[in-house]
């Protein structure tokens, strides 16, 4: 087989037209479209697919990706085949029987509750990183860079994976090294999956539940690295029953919150599902704190829709990306809260009006 020219690929089946070759029906709205998505039951048109940087995103289940990822997804292909798909028209005999596989994406994922060992496990490894970060100064330097300084290190358990010290610690307190690797901690060959990442764990009191790794730099994929874990919200225990929350996208805006002190979560990107918002029934504020671009405009337009008047959109200013970047600017922080003050005095219903549709 040789290889793909994949932006060609992608620039020669567009997107919109792909996906509504699989039947479905796609609305323009500005400068996208949107449809009912076709991987979760979906009442209302959820699915919002993006010409411009040739993507979608589910809104309902958080499907994601390009066009290459749709047709896998939808025809349960791997990549290549996905690919003979779109380079060979729609034929489905270009595809081999062997290369379908099983579309595990449509089963519902039952999240499954952590045992103790597997808390035990997590938390020693959480245990392990928070020490390695201390002694690497590559990854202090970097989160210094990203305005993350030893405070927030600390409030947040903070760590860094040289890839090689957690089978070693693992085995010397007789932690189960089949369940590390199932859970999505080390590869079958021992080493680390988060090796070369700041690592930032989800705690339960004192117990590590999850974490998502981040590479010091952009070459390596995936940016964001989390475990083979149902994903949480990040930051559950500090919004829990609070009654002024703020929620944002990313785990280094999340961080950033943190050290402003903020009852703050992230929901780790913007998959937004309503049942997941049980934790606000208590806030009687929820600003919303998302990225300056579109899709964070989008999912700001849905959660308050979500959760009408309670909501507060904070807009951060123009040309700063997301709140993290906002809080490496000298004047950061004093900005946020005055952009929070100003948030408080607008009605959400004024906010949608203002941003969707270009
Ligand atoms: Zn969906």
């Amino acid at each position: 087989m040789s290889l793909y020219d994949i932006d060609q690929i992608k620039q020669r089946n567009p997107i919109e037209e792909i996906i509504g070759r699989y039947g479905i029906v796609l609305l323009r709205s500005g400068t996208r479209l949107t449809g009912r998505c076709p991987f979760h039951k979906d009442e209302n048109p959820s699915l919002v697919v993006y010409p411009e940087t040739r993507s979608f995103y589910c809104f309902g289940c958080g499907a994601s990706g390009d066009v290459i990822d749709f047709v896998r997804r939808f025809d349960g292909l791997g990549f290549r085949a996905a690919l003979e798909r779109l380079t060979g028209g729609t034929s489905q005999d270009s595809v081999t029987r062997e290369e379908r596989l099983p579309n595990r994406d449509q089963a519902p994922k039952e999240p499954r509750s952590l045992s103790l060992d597997d808390r035990m496990i997590l938390t020693a490894a959480s245990a392990v990183y928070s020490d390695v970060l201390l002694r690497t100064p590559a990854a202090l330097a970097y989160l210094g860079g990203r305005g993350i300084g030893e405070m927030i290190i600390r409030r947040c358990h903070l760590g860094y994976s040289d890839g090689h010290s957690l089978s070693q610690y693992l085995q010397r307190r007789r932690l189960s090294l089949r369940r590390a690797r199932e859970m999505g901690l080390l590869w079958r060959d021992g080493g680390e999956k988060m090796a070369g990442r700041i690592v930032v764990p989800e705690m339960r009191g004192d117990q590590c539940v999850w974490m998502v790794g981040r590479p010091l730099d952009n070459a390596h994929d995936p940016k964001y690295r989390g475990l083979s874990l149902p994903k949480p919200l990040l930051g559950y225990e500090r919004v829990r029953g609070r009654q002024r929350v703020f929620v944002t996208e990313g785990t280094f805006d999340y961080l950033t919150g943190v050290g402003w002190s903020l009852s703050i979560c992230a929901l780790q990107g913007i998959k937004v599902q309503a049942q997941r918002l049980a934790f606000l029934e208590r806030a009687r504020r929820v600003f919303l704190v998302f990225d300056n671009d579109e899709r964070g405009r989008d999912a700001v337009v849905f959660l308050t829709g979500l959760l009408g008047d309670r909501a507060r959109v904070v807009e951060l200013p123009q040309g700063v990306k997301d709140l993290n970047e906002l809080g490496q600017l000298p004047d950061g922080r004093a900005t946020f809260f005055e952009l929070v003050r100003l948030s408080e005095s607008r009605q959400p219903e004024e906010v949608r009006h203002a941003v969707p549709a270009r």
